[in-house]
């Protein structure tokens, strides 16, 4: 067996949704939204698996899907990408960021991840065989020292792996934060993969791809979720969108991986991506009043939350409630006695670095007017 997998801990989002069935609790925790995505979507997916759309998908996407998603880069972006070359569907993110990691990183190379960071970043550097040299954001301000950034390359840096909008922080990299790391990318010859599934999901502060900086064309590899832009997790319908010699690898490692993507969801997808610009905005709308809500209400309690101008999460420092405990024991006893859960910020550190902050949790927004609520008033009988 291997070792390493068996050691890894099963992920903190199904450890809490479970503990959150358990007890009945309202699940603020693991992020996806309670309400489902739009019908268009839905009943597109259906009527395609009705119309011959069940047998395997071409290798890199459905024709339409990889032209819905250039014509989308370009709209939103100003990005000019060839649908044919540049674009290749996966499952999920997830798939994304291990099939372009494994396109341009080897045994041995080291690849830079900002901390705090999504969770399956560091076991699938594990298991190509590469190294994590992490950079810590700075709480409360999520702010980046560029001398710390600076540190972290060198001559073995193949990569940066840049979440923007982040999980769990809500951070917003700045147009000078996406400069200083394009420097670096340039200066250290190294790529930079760009796990972007958050880009519409931002308030009042508007998504930069690193992509768009001077000199990165050639050097990002940028994934999309279907599941965050359409509010639709389950799907697991992800894009890639890469200069053609990086899709070219990123398809090979798809090809080893899933091989295709189902078609029907696909299809859906285009639809979704042929909504447009004012559907992005009305969901980033929609999704800033409950971060509102919640963040209020959180306030209101004594639990500050930091600043969040993206994704589905809100961090809150527990300090003033926690009597002693750490992230960790603080959610598994919220979960008991409040009845709602959430999720300790220290998991998304690299276990063996030094000691991550105990103090924070993450609470997922995205979930209906009426079950903020309830949480809020859950919290408030508790603490
Ligand atoms: N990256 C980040 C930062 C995420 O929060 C998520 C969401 N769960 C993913 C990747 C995975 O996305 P998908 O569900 O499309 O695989
Ligand atoms: N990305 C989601 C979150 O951060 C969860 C995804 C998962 O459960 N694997 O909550």
């Amino acid at each position: 067996p291997n070792a390493y997998l068996a050691g890894l801990p099963t992920t903190i989002f199904t450890v809490m949704s479970q503990l959150a069935a358990e007890h009945g609790a309202i699940n603020l925790g693991q992020g996806f939204p309670d309400t489902e995505g739009p019908r268009e979507l839905i009943e597109a997916a259906a009527a395609a698996l009705g119309d011959d759309r069940n047998q395997y998908a071409p290798l890199t996407g459905l024709p339409e899907l990889r032209e819905a998603v250039a014509r989308g880069n370009r709209e939103s972006y100003g990005l000019a990408v060839d649908p044919a070359t540049e674009v290749v569907v996966t499952s999920g993110a997830t798939e994304a960021i291990a099939a372009c990691l494994m396109a341009v990183v080897e045994p041995g190379d080291e690849v830079v991840l900002i901390e705090p960071l999504y969770d399956t970043y560091l076991p699938v550097l594990r298991m190509i065989g590469a190294t994590p040299r992490c950079v810590r954001l700075h709480p409360p301000g999520w702010s980046l020292d560029p001398a710390e950034l600076r540190a972290a390359f060198g001559p073995r840096t193949k990569a940066i792996l840049l979440n923007s909008p982040m999980n769990p922080s809500g951070k917003v990299f700045t147009r000078e934060e996406l400069g200083l790391i394009a420097g670096l990318v340039t200066a250290f010859d190294a790529y930079a993969i760009c796990d972007e599934v958050y880009e519409h999901l931002t308030f009042g502060v508007k998504h930069i791809p690193l992509m768009t900086l001077p000199e990165m064309r050639e050097r990002c590899m940028r994934i999309g979720s279907a599941g965050k832009s359409f509010s639709l997790t389950g799907w697991k319908v992800g894009y890639v969108t890469a200069p053609a010699p990086l899709a070219a690898l990123v398809a090979k490692a798809h090809q080893i991986l899933v091989f295709s993507t189902a078609p029907n969801l696909q299809r859906a997808v285009a639809v979704g991506l042929g909504l447009g610009e004012s559907y992005f905005r009305a969901l980033a709308e929609e999704l800033r009043a409950r971060r509102d809500l919640l963040a209020d209400g959180l306030h209101g309690l004594g639990f500050p939350t930091l600043p969040a101008d993206g994704s589905y999460f809100l961090v809150t420092d527990i300090s003033r409630h926690a009597n002693g405990r750490d992230d960790v024991t603080f959610c598994r006893d919220m979960v008991r006695q409040a009845g709602v859960a959430a999720i300790p910020v220290s998991a998304f550190y690299a276990p063996d670095g030094p000691e991550p902050p105990r103090n924070l949790i993450r609470f997922a927004f995205c979930k209906r007017h009426d079950v903020l609520q309830d949480a809020l008033i859950r919290l408030r009988a508790a603490f």
